[in-house]
């Protein structure tokens, strides 16, 4: 179903929800399925007002995005994209178009706020709470590191610049400030975001004062960017970062992308911080020992400080993984590979980044990720994408899809690999048209079992 050219886009500064005056809210943007970031900022910017996008303009905020999370450099702020939602059009599978919220057809519209994409219902129409802009301050700092020994544990440097990271976060993090680092053995490069009113630049240098000072007098970090900025607006932002942003966003390759959210607890004492950066330093070590020099680009380790833990979600009003509420780091390992790379190449790529996190989520008590940046073969995918709401997630969604129209791998209600449109991935796959084609036909009980009528194939 192609939805990227349902382009509409209004701004409500009183919107009426459908029977449901609970819902009636101020300055609510409505955007059609197929809206992107920039489009959707460049639009609601002309009202004054900013949205909570990801860090990709180009990426789509009202499909798998709005319906699976969505997080952002406003996260902290304001929460995910799932928390502005007030109100969905929706198409059911029983083809009857719904408006959705809080009064009519909570659980669906409940479900589809965190529970994901191509799950329960088709969206139309996506209805959220804009916020006024602000401004931008940022503060960019790459820097060079020189280690003795190629073991990435034994890097003293490095340990010691991911320790007052962690030490920091919390604060950080408490105070809005959010950001995109990345992390290597030779390089690191942080980036430091701070939506909000007032005098921006100087809230954000205050917050930053200890670190900047820690990262520009250390006799073994090399600083080879150190800039702070601030924009008028969220356009502004956007158009300035373009250039980093565009850095961190691989477009064309293959990418696997391992990952964790890395929640609160771990940051809490000086021991769990050690036990956090040393695991850390462990991945990246298991990765550069798998892959050595030439392969070493394809694995890169990336933490995103976009974690939602000022907004608590204390009604449940949404059902994303509640671990976002708790989350300081989304860290997430890209294996890359370009067009064509050999099979042995990729899978050391792939097999190098998934041992990394292996040691990486290892001492974490939570084990939570977000599934649309997360690895589709890892274990104990109901637990880590879904948490606690996983069951009552498939209780709504035998109930608004019975039939399993709508599917996708390890989605809420995913059959399995019985399932024929997966099936090719097991050891025993099922032809969902049966050779020759055209005379079986082939169905899915409700209990997942797959019916082939042998009298018609034969
Ligand atoms: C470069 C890049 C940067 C990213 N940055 C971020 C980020 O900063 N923050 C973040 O949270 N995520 C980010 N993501 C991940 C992003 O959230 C997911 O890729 C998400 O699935 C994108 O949704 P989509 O609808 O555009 O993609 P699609 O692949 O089209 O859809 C994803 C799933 O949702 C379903 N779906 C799509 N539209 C609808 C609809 N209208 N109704 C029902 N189901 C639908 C699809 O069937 C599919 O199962 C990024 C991804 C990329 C590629």
């Amino acid at each position: 179903m192609r939805t990227n050219s349902i382009k509409n886009m209004a701004f409500k500064p009183e919107f009426t929800a459908h029977n449901c005056p609970a819902a009636n809210k101020k300055n609510i943007g409505i955007i059609g399925a197929g809206v992107n970031a920039a489009q959707a900022i460049g639009f609601f910017s002309k009202h004054g007002m900013s949205v909570t996008t990801g860090a990709c303009p180009s990426v789509g905020i009202a499909g798998g995005f709005g319906l699976g999370g969505g997080h952002g450099p406003l996260a902290p702020t304001h929460g995910l994209m799932v928390d502005q939602a007030v109100e969905f059009d929706v198409v059911t599978t029983d083809s009857v178009f719904r408006t959705i919220n809080e009064c009519n057809e909570p659980d669906l519209f409940w479900a589809m706020r965190g529970g994901g994409g191509s799950s329960f219902a088709v969206l139309v129409n996506y209805k959220f709470q804009l916020h006024p802009q602000v401004r931008w301050a940022t503060w960019r700092i790459e820097a060079t590191l020189s280690p003795d020994s190629p073991d990435i544990t034994e890097n003293a440097v490095l340990r010691e610049i991911l320790t007052p990271v962690s030490n920091e976060q919390h604060t950080w993090s408490k105070n809005r400030v959010t950001g995109y680092d990345t992390v290597s053995h030779t390089f690191v490069s942080f980036f430091q975001i701070l939506p909000d009113s007032g005098d921006t630049l100087a809230k954000l240098k205050k917050a930053t004062a200890n670190f900047h000072s820690f990262m520009t007098t250390h006799p073994g970090i090399n600083v080879t960017t150190d800039l702070y900025q601030v924009f008028d607006s969220q356009p502004e932002f956007y158009a300035g970062e373009a250039e980093g942003i565009a850095a961190a966003s691989i477009v064309g390759a293959s990418i696997l992308t391992p990952s964790r959210l890395i929640t609160t607890d771990n940051f809490e004492t000086p021991k769990k911080i050690d036990n956090l950066v040393s695991a850390f330093l462990g991945g990246m070590e298991v990765a550069r020992k798998q892959l050595g020099e030439e392969l070493a680009a394809g694995v890169a380790f990336f933490i995103l400080k976009t974690g939602a833990i000022n907004t608590p979600d204390t009604e449940k009003a949404t059902s994303v993984n509640p671990a976002w509420r708790k989350t300081l780091w989304h860290v997430i390992i890209i294996a890359s590979w370009p067009p064509g790379a050999p099979k042995e190449v990729s899978g050391k790529i792939t097999t190098a980044a998934r041992d990394a996190l292996d040691v990486i989520k290892a001492p974490l008590s939570v084990q939570a990720a977000y599934f649309n940046e997360a690895d589709v073969a890892g274990p104990d995918w109901k637990n880590v994408y879904f948490g606690e709401p996983y069951e009552k997630l498939l209780t709504i969604k035998k109930k608004w899809d019975p039939d399993t129209v709508l599917n996708c791998v390890k989605c809420i209600g995913y059959l399995g690999e019985q399932d024929p449109m997966y099936s090719c991935d097991s050891k025993n796959p099922i032809p969902s048209v049966p050779y020759p084609f055209g005379q079986a036909e082939i169905d899915i009980t409700s209990d997942g079992n797959v019916l082939v009528d042998m009298q018609k194939e034969l």
